[in-house]
């Protein structure tokens, strides 16, 4: 089944990396890790540092839903804290926050130790409406964040800095942060301890367990004997045989060329909350990656004629937000799924399925930062710590 269509512009502009063997013989570990996008990536390199780790991947490592990922990287939610109160309490939602900021500086110190090689720029938010019905719900999102101690400006029409319309926005300056999603998932892996437990073109095909551990068989009939598996595989739960992990959805992007002059305010990474909700930012060349549109996956695949749709749809949307502009030309267009949770947190930590099968799912808008802090939570599930991260993220979690 398809999770991704079109011509993702991170792995089009990049293909040329170095890529690793497919698994020619049987092996024995700690933990599988099958999935190697972004997600499968981030837990390899931080669990390889401290076990003995295999990590394989069906197809080429980054191919996947990280492809076309548009790596805004922000602390605060898909959904407003007002939303999100049925589903998590005060101390919970600015918990989910603050890993957010925590997120950032982790991604910053990593790429401080290996160098910048992942178009890495911290960059503030901006999160805004152009509709007088979610004026409210916006001041109300600022307040709160005002009162739980993160920093923020409210901006309106009396002082918007940006050249589109908007009735209300937060700005934070210090919210987030941008990459390229592929080059920093390729940093991940190749920085990575286990270089030589690392495998592509190696799809895992079934899994059993007996009183010794796992062993898990691959399309080639390869074993791997292993005592615990990490569920890195994105939004394709095909080897768990289920359908029913969380909602997925299908978001769509498009990639404008080059545009010469052109900048905003502070290059923020923008997310426009109006119903349908977009998100944007500028890629280094100037182009501006632009997405949303969001429709339901029914797990039959990514529908051509619904995606020519959106696409077009995304386009007419963009040149309306930038109407001096008369040189916006698309480059790219290109969709793939997303998982989504009510309180907007990951699939991380003990499956309903075994508790040695774990899952790695990130989900919603910032499913980047949910893998870099859950992947700790991980850990501490394993040493029996407490981490107030594992309820949040827990799989097995009500209200999902
Ligand atoms: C258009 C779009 C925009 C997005 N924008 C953002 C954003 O701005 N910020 C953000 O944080 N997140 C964003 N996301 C979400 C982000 O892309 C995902 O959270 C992230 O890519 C998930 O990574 P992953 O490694 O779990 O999945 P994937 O990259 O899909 O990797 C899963 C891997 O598992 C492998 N696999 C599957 N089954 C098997 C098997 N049986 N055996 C071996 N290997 C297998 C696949 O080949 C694949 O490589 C966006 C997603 C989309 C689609």
């Amino acid at each position: 089944m398809e999770y991704v269509k079109g011509k993702p512009y991170f792995t089009d502009c990049n293909s040329r990396i170095k890529q690793y063997p497919y698994l020619n013989d049987d092996k024995y570990c700690d933990i599988l890790i099958i999935g190697g996008g972004i997600d499968g990536a981030i837990a390899n390199y931080y669990l390889s540092q401290k076990y003995d780790v295999v990590l394989v991947d069906k197809g080429r490592l980054g191919f996947g839903c990280t492809s076309c990922a548009t790596a805004l990287l922000e602390y605060q939610l898909d959904d407003f804290a007002s939303d999100l109160k049925p589903y998590m309490s005060e101390k919970e939602i600015c918990l989910a926050y603050k890993m957010g900021l925590s997120a950032i500086d982790k991604i910053s110190g990593f790429i401080e130790q290996y160098g910048n090689k992942c178009e890495f720029n911290l960059r503030p938010t901006f999160l805004f409406s152009n509709s007088i019905f979610s004026k409210q719900k916006m001041k109300d999102e600022y307040d709160f964040r005002i009162k739980n101690g993160f920093i923020c400006d409210y901006f309106d029409e009396s002082n918007n800095p940006f050249p589109f319309a908007i009735k209300s926005g937060i700005f934070a300056s210090n919210g987030g942060c941008e990459f390229n999603p592929y080059l920093f998932e390729k940093m991940m892996i190749e920085n990575a301890k286990n270089q030589d437990n690392i495998f592509e073109n190696t799809c895992i095909k079934e899994i059993d367990k007996s009183h010794l551990g796992f062993t898990v068989s691959t399309n080639y009939g390869e074993k791997i004997y292993c005592k615990k598996i990490l569920i890195a595989t994105g939004f394709n739960w095909e080897i768990l045989k289920t359908k029913d992990l969380c909602e997925r959805f299908i978001t769509y992007s498009v990639v404008t060329k080059p545009l010469e002059n052109f900048s905003w305010y502070h290059s923020a990474l923008i997310h426009d909350a109006t119903t349908p909700y977009h998100y944007f930012r500028l890629l280094p060349d100037s182009r501006i990656i632009f997405g949303g549109e969001d429709t339901l996956y029914k797990g039959d695949g990514i529908k051509e004629k619904l995606s020519e749709k959106k696409y077009k749809k995304l386009e007419k949307d963009l040149k309306n937000l930038f109407q001096d502009r008369q040189d916006i030309q698309i480059d790219y267009k290109f969709c793939g799924c997303f998982g989504a949770t009510n309180n907007n947190m990951g699939l991380i930590g003990e499956s309903k399925f075994d508790d040695d099968i774990l899952l790695f799912i990130s989900c919603g808008a910032n499913g980047i930062i949910n893998a870099m802090k859950g992947v700790e939570a991980l850990d501490d599930i394993w040493q029996h710590k407490d981490n107030e991260l594992i309820d949040i993220f827990s799989p097995k979690r009500k209200n999902l």
